[in-house]
């Protein structure tokens, strides 16, 4: 024991949580010193909510929700507020939630009135005998529960209603991160603000979460990976929580984050190859993304195959670490299997 260590921190459970604002061209210098600022508050804010949960004895669940609506309340990022438009000019919101220790999932898609959908995901979760509620009757569901419904304008933002110009003067279908989802070739100036979120509670339960507006210019009522359990979002205790960001479309013929859990379950892969193995499935079919995954002994990893993800973790010491483009991994980061 060094001087400095505390024997009663030393000796409580890990808990952690580990979060994502998206994944794709983030590089360093290419954001303004306020864009990159207003990020990183974001994120820290979010550590902050879902970790005072953890530190006050809360729930994985109850962590992941807190630091998804930090998330989904800020206009920077692609989920709830600040989400992306559809190609008729409408702001269509994908979410779900997952507790690792009872594996029950709530998700919600295409919702257009709810101001948190995190929370939607929870209400089908724990008040429905349903995993997935979409479109309307979604949302009358969450009225039903009390959640907060707002006016569709809510969700207007001036960024993004130009993202959508340029897109249909480009007739191209982008991610918030400007792909161009036919060829699934990302574009120069891409950036993703998808959100997710993975905790672990003092009492060795895993959660997982994922909230996003999709793709900018989606038609036809596209539904990414976001709200699909076993795609965007997955957690198990006897394996790995997990949240994902990118194109959604390969996310979904992966069962992405499944996928990531069954390795690390069934063929005892540690995290990081299991990430690892995921990504490089995904780039194989011409996608491309990233994961962040926690397992029961607060062991973690944040990986991705595009230039940037932006992520942040807090854990029991009460640090927060927030990174965006490649190259900036904590020291630590990959090392944890
Ligand atoms: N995976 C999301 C979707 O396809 C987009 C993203 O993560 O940026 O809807």
């Amino acid at each position: 024991m060094n001087l400095h260590s505390n024997p009663a921190q030393a000796d409580a459970p890990p808990i952690r949580l580990v979060i994502h604002g998206g994944a794709g061209t983030i590089e360093r210098g290419k954001l303004t010193a306020e864009r990159e600022q207003a990020y990183t508050q974001v994120l820290a804010q979010s550590l902050a909510a879902g970790y005072a949960v953890l530190k006050a004895g809360g729930s994985s669940v109850d962590a992941v929700i807190a630091a998804i609506v930090v998330m989904e309340d800020s206009p920077w990022l692609n989920a709830g507020k600040g989400a992306v438009f559809t190609h008729a000019g409408r702001n269509e919101l994908d979410a779900s939630l997952m507790d690792g220790a009872t594996r029950m999932a709530g998700a919600v898609a295409a919702v257009t009135t709810i101001r948190n959908p995190i929370r939607a995901a929870q209400a089908v979760m724990t008040r429905s005998a349903h995993v997935m509620l979409i479109g309307q009757g979604a949302e009358t569901f969450a009225a039903e529960q009390g959640l907060e419904i707002v006016d569709p304008s809510y969700f207007h933002t001036e960024f993004r209603w130009k993202q959508l110009q340029k897109a249909i003067a480009e007739e191209r279908v982008l991610r918030d991160h400007d792909v161009n989802i036919s060829t699934l070739q990302p574009d120069k100036d891409e950036k993703r603000g998808t959100v997710g979120a993975v905790a672990l509670d003092r009492y060795g339960n895993l959660a997982a979460g994922t909230s996003t507006g999709g793709l900018t210019n989606k038609r036809f009522g596209r539904v990414g990976d976001s709200p699909i359990i076993g795609a965007g979002t997955y957690a198990d205790n006897r394996s790995v929580a997990v949240s994902a960001t990118g194109t959604g479309e390969t996310f979904i013929r992966t069962a992405a984050a499944f996928n990531t859990a069954a390795r690390v379950q069934l063929l005892r892969t540690p995290i990081v190859q299991a990430a690892d193995s995921v990504l490089e499935e995904i780039a194989a079919i011409g996608g491309d993304g990233g994961l962040i995954v926690l397992d029961a002994n607060g062991h973690y990893t944040m990986r991705f195959n595009t230039k940037g993800m932006y992520r942040g973790t807090i854990g029991n010491d009460g640090v927060t670490w927030i990174g965006s483009y490649a190259g900036n991994e904590l020291p630590q980061e990959n090392s944890h299997n």
